[in-house]
């Protein structure tokens, strides 16, 4: 089952040297999520073969322009489009005044229903459950209210072995409590125990997006053993006092917060435009964690 994340843009607040303001399309079982939606998207989006219809979540972390000015555009696209789905926005409350106030000189209401979930910054909060998937906040220590968005996976069902099917004759019928964990009774009375039956499946995995935010010890709980990290890296140490000051972070802090959750692998964006080429940001964060990658614009990881 597909689980991997598209980049349509990795730049801090500045565009530059080619880079664009924040977003990034999550695939989950061919289900697409928009998350931060930064000047320019819907045209990345083109650039990338990302079908716009097929976006009915959209994520936004909070609001600095470069993470939300791309939404009007595409809000708008979509209507030019004749959208018939309801388009879900989950963003900090005050988004909905900004989409509100750029729509009212319309005069009618999109042709499409826009529905808004604000999210709060203070605790992780559950935003969207499918039978597959949740998504959660995490609240991040930026300059305003910002969160990042946790995508997991439920646990999945164990996995049925054909050949005790045949041995022990099960009916389809019983096959889904099987798969749950339950055990087998025979015509004859005996108890063949799950374990005998099954194999353990995939474990389940996930996927943080922490931008934009300084250091932040309290998420580390919550991002316990994710598989894919997304973490900002605005600047390196040589900058460090500026992170500081602006709340975001260099290379090395989003290293060592992959080291702490124990993510199996780091992805590194929002680049400051202090830099032309981006090789220094990679080789400071690999002197702390090995596993880590440039999210670089185009480019698709796989959630593993
Ligand atoms: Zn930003
Ligand atoms: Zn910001």
């Amino acid at each position: 089952m597909e689980f991997s994340v598209k980049i349509l843009g990795n730049s801090g607040a500045l565009p530059a040297f080619g880079r664009h303001p924040t977003a990034q399309v999550v695939n989950h079982d061919d289900r697409l999520f928009l998350v931060d939606c930064g000047e320019g998207t819907q045209m990345r989006c083109d650039d990338f073969k990302v079908k716009k219809g097929r976006i009915h979540h959209i994520f936004i972390s909070h609001l600095h322009g470069d993470h939300f000015f791309g939404l009007l555009g595409l809000i708008t696209s979509y209507q030019l489009l004749q959208r018939v789905h309801p388009l879900h926005i989950y963003g900090p409350p005050k988004l909905w005044d900004i989409i509100d106030l750029q729509l009212s000189p319309w005069g009618i209401p999109p042709c499409y229903e826009l529905v808004f979930h604000p999210t709060q910054a203070d605790a992780p909060m559950l935003l969207y459950e499918d039978a597959l998937l949740t998504v959660e906040t995490i609240p991040l220590n930026h300059k305003i209210a910002c969160t990042g968005f946790l995508f997991k996976e439920k646990p999945k069902e164990r996995n049925m072995r054909k050949d005790q099917i045949e041995k022990y004759g099960i009916h389809f019928t019983d096959i889904p409590a099987i798969k749950k964990g339950g055990d087998f009774k025979t015509s004859d009375g005996r108890i063949i125990p799950n374990r005998e039956l099954t194999l353990d499946p995939m474990p389940p995995r996930s996927y943080a997006f922490c931008s934009d935010t300084a250091y932040n010890e309290a998420m580390v709980e919550q991002l316990k053993g994710v598989n894919l990290l997304y973490h900002e890296a605005t600047f390196t140490q040589e900058f460090e006092e500026r992170a500081k000051k602006t709340f975001h972070s260099t290379a090395q802090q989003a290293a060592l917060m992959a080291q702490k959750v124990q993510a199996q692998r780091l992805l590194l964006g929002h680049f400051s435009a202090k830099y032309p080429v981006l090789d220094p940001i990679l080789k400071e964060a690999k002197v702390v964690f090995e596993r880590s990658s440039l999210a670089l614009e185009g480019e698709v990881f796989g959630v593993e």
